[in-house]
């Protein structure tokens, strides 16, 4: 499916990068031993923004629910209607939740609870973003 190109910002750069390079890093506070997402200038803990880092995460994942999504705004999806719509917990903290449109499973065939990696597609202008795929 191809996606709207996300354009990076200052605080959101490292992300992207890292996404460019195959690799999935999230906020930690070092200071609580915490992570976050979405990334923020500081810490929603602590209020501190000098002890945020970017850690990678091992890349797996569990599905948490789902739905399917019939009517997007969003144009560039509309040729590929319906899709699964997934929230993805992180293995490293199930805190931690991400979307995905779960390349690879059929719509509303979601298995909830099954394992994910992390696979990065490129998008409209080359940023390549994290989806997940059901493993195994
Ligand atoms: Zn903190």
């Amino acid at each position: 499916m191809t996606k709207q190109g996300v354009v990076p910002d200052e605080l959101t750069k490292p992300f992207w990068e890292a996404a460019n390079d195959g690799r999935l890093v999230i906020q930690n506070c070092t200071a609580c031993k915490r992570l976050q997402n979405p990334p923020a200038p500081a810490c929603s803990q602590c209020s501190s923004g000098e002890n945020l880092e970017w850690k990678e995460m091992s890349g797996r994942g569990k599905i948490y629910n789902y739905g399917v999504v019939y009517d997007t705004p969003v144009k560039l999806l509309q040729d590929e209607q319906p899709f699964n719509l997934a929230v993805i917990t992180l293995d490293d903290d199930p805190d931690i939740q991400m979307y995905s449109h779960l390349p690879g499973t059929p719509v509303d065939q979601v298995p909830v609870g099954a394992s994910v990696e992390v696979v990065f597609e490129a998008t409209a202008n080359g940023q390549k973003v994290p989806e997940w795929r059901v493993a195994g």
